[in-house]
């Protein structure tokens, strides 16, 4: 069976003292294994991308940005087997793939403009003769730890924007479908980035622990579950780094009496049923303004479910595909459980979901739940499954305070035809990102991309401008050249202009 390993200063290796199987979640069955990277094996990548630094960060920013474009080409040319790659073991269909790999592709896109964003801030005559500049250096060695749902856009978000402002990098993809991800990392190797820059090590707890506690890392950039990016978190800032840790969601969208029903219905399948809802930005919760458009909804809603198709990744007719493990698929099934059981009402049932010829894939179907409560464990945890909760309220008020009060503020979106709503929704509400009749608000690559609350730990929101801000580090030099003749005397308080 295929042991995919590490890539270590531009070399491929497949050290390990344990490995994980890796499924094709479309069949069921273990495609591959993973070396799980040891300490060691980690403290080698940091040592590469430590002895690769200085070079890389003289190397002119104009050379490290041709680096990008021709990365760039070399994802649009391996578009196909890329995708391939995030199928096989995401379980995602083609399309979606596609989709998600044009996505990163963005990023490469706005990396390649870094000499336009690395030009810092210049003001001449401060003072007599002073000119004072700020300039945005390069942090070192830093790292990013990524989640199964993105295994290409995810580090496509990080390391072309931290390689392009100066720094090496060392990444640690899921451990559940690492294949796209080391293989594109591979292409930078042959669109001309030296050895070391950009590393990858396979692995788990052991590998995550030492990049976050080894002192010559200088930044860990994380995206995953709100536990996981909490002690990460927690973790790399008690060791004196900078962190960005990206969580969990539960994104919600308002359904006001005056919205354009049919266009709601159309968009809350792509975004709640989409990627098998196995996205941060997945709407899974929809907030009916009063009974009468919550029944028309769930009415339009159910019939249009009855059509989705689900199944194997490679087939393009399918809307989604299984979800990523057999245990994962008990949790989302666990959580339809637990909605029946505490009161509500399990109006479309995807619990039984088997494809023909697919029985024993990760498979959960569309499920439409009505009547849920804010007080159900099926409200107030993600469920990262094909699964759509409908809460009743009176007012859009009520509605926004329910948002207001999950510990998630990742997205949002309200559909109406009233401005002024829409307006002070987006203006008052406590989430990162805002959709109006949007459902899937997701910046694109040169805005930057973030939740609020426990959506994400850290000052700054991941990629574009603040993923420059991230990756460098501001120093600011004020200048004079006094000529010969020109001599000041001590000067004791504080220099101002008057
Ligand atoms: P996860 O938290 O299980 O894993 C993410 C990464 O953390 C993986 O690389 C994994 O190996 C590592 N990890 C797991 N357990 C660890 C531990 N105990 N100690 C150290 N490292 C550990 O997340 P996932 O299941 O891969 O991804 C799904 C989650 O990611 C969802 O919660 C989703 O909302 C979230 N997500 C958030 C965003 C965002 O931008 N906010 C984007 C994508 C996914």
């Amino acid at each position: 069976m295929e042991l995919i390993g590490h890539f270590i200063n531009g070399t491929l290796n497949t050290q390990h003292a344990r490995t994980q199987p890796v499924y094709n979640p479309s069949t069921g069955e273990q495609s591959k294994e993973v070396a799980l990277a040891t300490k060691a094996t980690v403290e080698e990548a940091i040592a590469a991308a430590e002895a690769a630094f200085p070079e890389w960060r003289n190397t002119p920013v104009i050379k490290r940005a041709r680096v990008m474009f021709k990365f760039k080409e070399l994802l649009e040319k391996n578009a196909e087997k890329i995708c391939q790659l995030i199928g096989e073991e995401h379980g995602k269909i083609m399309h979606d793939a596609a989709g998600e790999l044009q996505r990163g592709i963005e990023n490469v896109e706005y990396a390649c403009s870094a000499p336009e964003f690395l030009k810092g801030e210049f003001s001449k005559n401060v003072g007599p003769s002073i000119d004072s500049w700020s300039e945005f250096q390069p942090l070192g060695v830093v790292a990013g730890i990524t989640p199964f749902n993105f295994p290409a856009m995810v580090p496509l978000w990080m390391f072309p924007m931290a390689i392009v402002c100066g720094n090496t990098f060392i990444l640690k993809p899921s451990e559940r479908d690492p294949s796209s991800t080391l293989f594109i990392a591979q292409l930078m190797k042959e669109a001309g980035l030296p050895d070391g820059v950009l590393n990858v090590v396979n692995g788990d707890k052991e590998a995550v622990d030492t990049l976050l506690l080894d002192t010559r890392v200088q930044a860990v950039s994380f995206v995953g579950s709100t536990a996981i990016a909490e002690y990460i978190y927690k973790t790399a800032t008690a060791s004196g780094k900078r962190c960005q840790a990206l969580g969990g969601a539960k994104n919600h969208a308002i359904v006001m009496p005056d919205a354009d029903l049919d266009n709601v219905v159309s968009s809350l399948l792509g975004a709640a049923f989409g990627s098998s809802g196995e996205r941060c930005m997945a709407l899974s919760v929809a907030v009916a303004v009063g009974d009468e458009i919550a029944d028309q909804m769930i009415t339009k809603l159910s019939e249009a479910m009855s059509s989705l198709k689900y199944g194997p990744y490679l087939d393009k007719n399918n809307d989604f595909g299984p979800l990523i493990t057999a245990q994962h698929k008990a949790k989302v099934v666990g959580y339809i459980n637990s909605a029946e059981e505490q009161g509500a009402n399990i109006v479309v049932d995807g619990r039984d979901a088997a494809p023909v010829g697919y029985e024993n894939g990760f498979y959960v179907g569309a499920t439409l739940i009505d009547q849920v409560t804010a007080d159900m464990t099926s409200y107030k945890e993600e469920i990262f499954g094909p699964v759509l909760q409908v809460i009743r309220v009176s007012t859009m008020q009520e509605a926004m305070n329910l948002i207001d009060n999950h510990e998630y503020g990742n997205g949002t979106c309200i559909y109406t035809r009233d401005g002024e709503a829409a307006r002070y929704f987006s203006d008052n509400i406590k989430v990162g990102m805002v959709g109006v009749n949007i459902p899937l608000p997701v910046p694109v690559a040169y805005h930057s991309f973030g939740g609020w609350k426990r959506s994400l730990f850290g000052d700054l929101y991941a990629y574009g401008p603040d993923g420059a801000r991230f990756y460098t580090r501001r120093k600011t030099i004020t200048q004079r050249w006094p000529s010969a003749n020109v001599r000041e005397g001590a000067q004791f308080s504080m220099p101002t202009l008057n």
